[in-house]
């Protein structure tokens, strides 16, 4: 896909890359310190707030080094839990959509890893429209960035389960963790970042000798590949076995327990016989199944199970000995699924 942008991109410039930078030469390398600090570490949009660095330094950052980074557009505040979906303008005039949610052991941020995706789930609406582009590293720090300038509140997890099939943008992603867990940065552990990915094996793999400590949910919502391929392209070209034997290999490299995202669709995905075949697909493995009764979405077809049958779905799976939890339902006053808010935004304007 090339470069996103023409020229320097400030912000997705670790902090080497940044010191390296020809507007600090000549001595001034502890002012790139500075502004890696207002970047990363103050949540500073814009250089007129960076009050410490000379104002032609200021000026001329501003010129030669423009901040890419996401300015809130529009925000949606739960009044049932707090939970706040955040639609943000990027400089090229796209929008992505973040999530903040409040939990016991932290704030929880869901950032999007591109504008739009290819990967057509049919029960997803974000990839309705296909991919317009990738998001670089700066643009998925942003969001989170820009959601601790707004509430003012500590993020201390971060989930890439957004918009975008964050192993599609794989360099961009791999950018972005690293500076996301960088100490000079915002320092958040990276035992505390989930990607979620749809599947594709060999990025899997890739992403296991970056050596990280990331946490990794796949999205399997189906037992074998015949009916995984009705639902999800990707299972054309990687089948269940592929995708699990990558697991199992990004497994051996950090031991970081697997998550696997299960959206239960009615009279699709949800029978015992379903259950049981989930069940016998994971045996062994140190992981969690996460149930999502499935979000409707206006374009597609797809029901919920009713609850009764969900709590079904997840004691046959207890009886076979997995662990299992069911998406508590976060926000369900606001925009229901993930890419709605966009569209509907974007329809509007
Ligand atoms: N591309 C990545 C991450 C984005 S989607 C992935 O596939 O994992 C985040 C999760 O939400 C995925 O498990 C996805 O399958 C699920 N999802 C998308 N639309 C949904 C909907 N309408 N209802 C329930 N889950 C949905």
């Amino acid at each position: 896909m090339g470069e996103i942008f023409e020229g320097p991109d400030i912000l997705s410039m670790n902090l080497a890359e940044l010191s390296a930078d020809e507007l600090f030469a000549g001595g001034k390398k502890f002012r790139a310190k500075q502004v890696y600090g207002w970047l990363h570490v103050k949540n500073a949009a814009s250089y007129g707030e960076m009050t410490d660095l000379p104002k032609e330094l200021r000026e001329r950052l501003a010129a030669e080094r423009p901040i890419r980074g996401c300015v809130k557009e529009t925000m949606q505040e739960s009044a049932v839990d707090g939970t706040r979906k955040y639609l943000f303008r990027l400089s090229d005039g796209n929008y992505v959509e973040s999530v903040f949610m409040r939990y016991h052991h932290g704030n929880s941020v869901c950032i999007s890893s591109q504008v739009g995706c290819r990967m057509g789930c049919a029960f997803c609406a974000s990839t309705i429209g296909g991919l317009t582009r990738n998001l670089t590293a700066g643009e998925m720090l942003s969001q989170i960035y820009m959601i601790g300038r707004d509430t003012g509140e500590r993020v201390s997890n971060v989930v890439v389960m957004g918009t975008g099939e964050p192993l599609d943008n794989y360099e961009n992603l791999v950018r972005f963790i690293r500076m996301l867990s960088d100490e000079n940065g915002h320092n958040i552990s990276e035992r505390n970042i989930t990607v979620s990915t749809c599947g594709l094996a060999p990025m899997i793999r890739r992403l296991r000798d970056e050596d990280l400590q990331i946490n990794l949910a796949l999205s399997l919502h189906a037992p074998d590949d015949a009916m995984r391929r009705t639902i999800m392209p990707v299972a054309k070209s990687c089948s269940l076995a592929e995708v699990f034997d990558a697991l199992r290999y990004y497994y051996e490299g950090n031991k970081r327990r697997l998550t696997f995202e299960y959206s239960l669709i009615a009279g699709k995905n949800d029978s015992a016989e379903c259950a049981k075949k989930l069940a016998e697909r994971l045996k062994g493995l140190n992981c969690l199944v996460n149930l999502i009764p499935v979000n409707p979405v206006t374009e597609r077809n797809f029901k919920a199970p009713k609850a009764y049958f969900v709590q079904e779905f997840k004691k046959l799976l207890e009886k076979y000995g997995i662990h299992v939890t069911i998406r508590r339902e976060m926000g369900r006053d606001i925009d229901g699924a993930c890419g709605q808010l966009r569209k509907r935004y974007m329809k509007n304007s």
